[in-house]
């Protein structure tokens, strides 16, 4: 579903990503961990064109992404995105939160809209505060209703860039329990997280990422298990 191959990138002299390659199946789970500063954020954000590169090729579902014939905009609306942030407009009630893009960039009808809109906030487990504004929910509330808004969408692929980092502990379970669902039910995902248990359970590859390089790109298992590089080891170490 996503093919990253030889990708590298630079801001003006510096580079970010270095001869980057992966691979992300159809139905898979992939989670990218590393250090702070890596390219985590950079990579992910290459896939649906938030961010250029300048070598290297990248498809999602067969589009070529750096291609200027690609129009972006249809692009990034079949793929769903998540950020640490959740990045809901705070002037929307929820219900209006999952339903503007689908009306302004799928052209459906507002009651379309809301009928698919109020069926993802369901299964988030937050029907009850669609009329409700961001700023009356909770982090973690607010992180379920981006995920709920991302998936009305319809999309092929999500992408999750520290979905958990700004919530209080107490609320990253809430969030992860929604992700996991999600990859339970087939969907193609992925994750930057520094949820090692969440990548324990649920990711079918590793890529561990340092300075700009995909240093390992493992089964899930086996990178836990066996990490090759020292770098990777001395991350878990860390982390874990
Ligand atoms: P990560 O998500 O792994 O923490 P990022 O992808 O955010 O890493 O950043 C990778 C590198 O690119 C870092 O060295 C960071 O300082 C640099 N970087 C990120 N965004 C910009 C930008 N807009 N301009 C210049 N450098 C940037
Ligand atoms: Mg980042």
């Amino acid at each position: 579903m996503i093919e990253i191959d030889n990708v590298s990138k630079w801001y003006g002299p510096v580079q970010v990503l270095r001869d980057c390659t992966t691979r992300v199946a159809r139905g898979d789970v992939v989670v990218v961990c590393g250090p702070s500063g890596s390219g985590k954020s950079t990579l992910i954000k290459t896939v649906n064109g938030l961010e250029a590169f300048q070598q290297g090729t990248i498809r999602v579902d067969g589009t070529s992404v750096g291609d200027p014939a690609t129009r972006l905009p249809a692009l990034r609306a079949r793929i769903g995105m998540v950020f640490q942030n959740f990045e809901l407009f705070p002037h929307l009630s929820v219900r209006d939160n999952l339903t503007l893009a689908q009306v302004k960039v799928l052209k459906r009808s507002r009651d379309q809209a809301t009928a698919n809109g109020l069926e993802y906030l369901d299964r988030v487990g937050l029907l009850a505060h669609q009329d409700k504004f961001p700023a009356q929910l909770s982090g973690g509330q607010q992180q379920r209703v981006a995920i709920a808004r991302a998936l009305a969408m319809d999309p092929v692929a999500m992408l999750f860039d520290e979905p958990t980092s700004a919530l209080d502990p107490e609320m990253v379970g809430e969030v992860l329990d929604v992700m996991t669902g999600l990859a339970q039910d087939g969907m193609t995902m992925m994750v930057v997280t520094h949820e090692m248990g969440f990548a324990r359970r649920v990711a079918d590859r590793v890529v561990f990422m340092d300075e700009g390089r995909i240093v390992e790109d493992s089964a899930g298992e086996a990178f836990f298990e066996a990490p090759q590089s020292a770098r990777a080891r001395e991350f878990l170490a860390r982390i874990i």
